[in-house]
C-alpha cells in the first residue's frame, strides 16, 4: 500500500497530471504524467519510471522546440501560466504553514 511520506496517509490516488517544470533556463510543460496524489495534503510523487521519462522529454531537443511552439498558441501559453501559478500556489501555502501564529 503507498503511503505518503509528508503526511503519512495512504489515502492515495493516481491521476494523470501536467506539471511544468524548469530546466536550462526554460519552462517545459509536461502533459499526462501519472501520479500519486495524497488526498489529504494534495503531496504529488511520480514514479522512478515516469520520472526518467521526463527527464529524456528534457533532455531532447524535440522537447524544448514543443514548448516553444506551445507558448506560440495563446490557449496553451495560458494554460502553461495557469499550471505555473497554481505551482507557486502550492508553494505558498507550504511556507504559510511554516510561520507562526501571530
Ligand atoms: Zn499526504
Amino acid at each position: 500500500m503507498l503511503k505518503c511520506e509528508i503526511c503519512g496517509s495512504t489515502a492515495i490516488q493516481d491521476e494523470t497530471i501536467s506539471e511544468v517544470f524548469h530546466v536550462n533556463g526554460q519552462y517545459k510543460l509536461i502533459e499526462n504524467i501519472l501520479a500519486s496524489i495524497c488526498t489529504q495534503c494534495n503531496q504529488r510523487t511520480i514514479s522512478r519510471e515516469t520520472a526518467e521519462h521526463i527527464r529524456k522529454l528534457m533532455n531532447t531537443q524535440q522537447g524544448m522546440d514543443e514548448t516553444a511552439y506551445l507558448l506560440q498558441q495563446p490557449a496553451n501559453a495560458q494554460r502553461l501560466m495557469k499550471s505555473m501559478a497554481n505551482l507557486r500556489a502550492g508553494c505558498n501555502i507550504e511556507q504559510r504553514e511554516l510561520l507562526p501564529d501571530d
